[in-house]
């Protein structure tokens, strides 16, 4: 019996999207690769190439959600930030490079 699937995007577009919500405003994700250093972004990676969906327990992990009409939302494994902020590659020890500082200060 084949495992059981989940299919977060109905398209392109609606990936990128959500891309952009989340990860565009994470630490964990590679601006200049484009990809998330995260079990997740490797999962969609995966998906893309494939037929689209993840294992249920990856989206369960990305906060998919049971409403169909829900075009984005929120990753729950977010880390505020961006890649610039990860700690001891480019930012300090820890909390927020001097970009997301002055974001976060705005907000
Ligand atoms: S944890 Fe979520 S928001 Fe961060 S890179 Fe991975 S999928 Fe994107
Ligand atoms: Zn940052």
């Amino acid at each position: 019996m084949s495992e059981k699937r989940a299919y977060p995007f109905h398209c392109g577009s609606q990936y990128g999207d959500w891309v952009a919500r989340n990860c565009f405003g994470c630490r964990l994700f590679d601006a200049e690769e484009f990809k998330g250093g995260c079990d997740i972004d490797g999962a969609l990676g995966d998906a893309l190439a494939d037929d689209g969906s993840v294992s249920v327990e990856i989206g369960r992990r990305m906060g998919l959600p049971g409403n169909e009409l829900a075009y984005t939302w929120d990753c729950p494994e977010r880390q505020p930030g961006c890649y610039r902020c990860r700690p001891g590659e480019f930012g300090p020890e820890d909390g927020l490079c001097v970009a997301c500082v002055k974001v976060a200060a705005s907000t």
